[in-house]
């Protein structure tokens, strides 16, 4: 059977684990990634992030499992026999050599010839718009052009996979948003395989074929942005994916066949959707996204009687396009809203959310993956 230049740079990802004596920084993670496909690993400060990218750099050694490149077992490799490029968070550029020598270090360890050499680096800075920086030193650069000169160094080589530890963390929004788009060409142009660590899911939204969630070294949830932006597998990737309401509630009847549920929270009443079995008076949380609290003219409401919230509007904020908003409800719970226009503040609003955008979750579930 002949290998397709696809499978021969999938990666395999199989139950890979990472001990730091007592600490189990990444446990069970598998994952296969396609040929030319971005994958984002996401998740909060400490959930093994960094942990998995150097495993797969080969900055750290294995404690359980195993990572193939097409038929070839890459984790019994040293870093540089891998072939994957890195950028990192903070740049880690030579400073006393120039941008061009910077780009062409890795080449040269490669023993391409000079000319080549010249060929390569010259289209790279092309690629990341730096081709008249070339004779700078990093230190003459702005944090943006450096960490162009960081994606540079490691597309040149032409490698399997590119991996990012947070590469825009050190930059101001500004930039790190023009820097995001710069990604994003660049991924289009030269469809290179790229594995992105960050911690921040917008980031990761925009950027990713597919993410990968971490909590507490497990993964959580893989899925296209998407899936996990509509469907969280638990509650803890939905707090990830920007559901701010969270709710603590009781299950309060049990599901009828479309998993409908009736919950109590407080003084809330609602009809929400399980996402896992669920039974009355069972312990859940009720996840609903700011966009999905609806905020009622006098008209509306009375044609929408179901999950209906009557609450004080507290803060209205407003964010170039729309507005957010914080509510009281009567038994004294605050919620996120995000409306199109300002309710007032110091005013009474109903609020509606549709039972297929009030998910409801167990509580106790927090490996679900898909
Ligand atoms: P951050 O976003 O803050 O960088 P992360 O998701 O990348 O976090 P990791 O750096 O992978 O998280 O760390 C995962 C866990 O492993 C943490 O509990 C961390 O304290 C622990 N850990 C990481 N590196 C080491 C180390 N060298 N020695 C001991 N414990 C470590």
């Amino acid at each position: 059977m002949t290998t397709s230049a696809e499978e021969f740079d999938t990666i395999r990802i199989e139950n890979v684990g990472r001990r730091f004596g007592g600490t189990t920084a990444l446990q069970g993670f598998d994952l296969t990634v396609q040929r030319g496909e971005f994958i984002a690993l996401l998740g909060p400060s400490g959930c093994g992030k960094s942990t998995a990218l150097n495993c797969l750099a080969g900055l750290l050694p294995l404690t359980d499992g195993s990572i193939h490149v097409g038929d070839q077992r890459v984790d019994v490799l040293p870093p540089e026999k891998r072939d994957f490029g890195m950028v990192f968070q903070s740049y880690a550029l030579f400073p006393h050599l120039t941008v061009e020598k910077n780009v062409a270090f890795g080449l040269q360890m490669r023993g391409v010839s000079r000319s080549e050499t010249a060929r390569r680096v010259a289209e790279a800075l092309r690629l990341v718009r730096l081709e008249d920086q070339a004779k700078k030193l990093p230190g003459q650069l702005s944090g943006g052009q450096q960490q162009r000169v960081a994606i540079a160094r490691a597309v040149v080589i032409e490698p399997r996979v590119v991996l990012m530890d947070e590469p825009l963390s050190n930059l101001d929004a500004k930039l790190r948003l023009e820097m995001r788009t710069e990604i994003r060409r660049l991924h289009q142009t030269l469809g290179l395989t790229t594995v992105y660590v960050t911690h921040d899911q917008e980031e990761a939204l925009s950027l990713a074929d597919r993410l990968v969630v971490l909590r507490a070294g497990r993964v959580q949830q893989i899925g296209t942005p998407q899936e996990l932006h509509d469907n969280p597998a638990n509650w803890h990737v939905a707090d990830f994916m920007g559901y701010r309401n969270l709710l603590e509630a009781t299950v309060s009847a049990d599901a009828d066949g479309q998993g409908r549920v009736r919950i109590r929270a407080d003084d809330l009443e609602l009809v929400g959707t399980a996402v896992n079995p669920t039974a009355a008076g069972e312990t859940v949380r009720l996840a609903v996204r700011p966009t999905d609290l609806v905020v009622q003219t006098s008209q509306s409401a009375a044609a929408s009687p179901v999950n209906t919230i009557a609450a004080d509007v507290e803060i209205v904020e407003y964010q170039g396009r729309d507005y957010a908003v914080e509510v009281r409800t009567t038994g004294g719970r605050t919620l996120h809203v995000r409306s199109d226009h300002a309710p007032e503040v110091g005013t009474k609003v109903l609020l509606t959310v549709d039972p297929s955008r009030a998910l409801v979750y167990q509580e106790d579930l927090d490996t679900a993956t898909t």
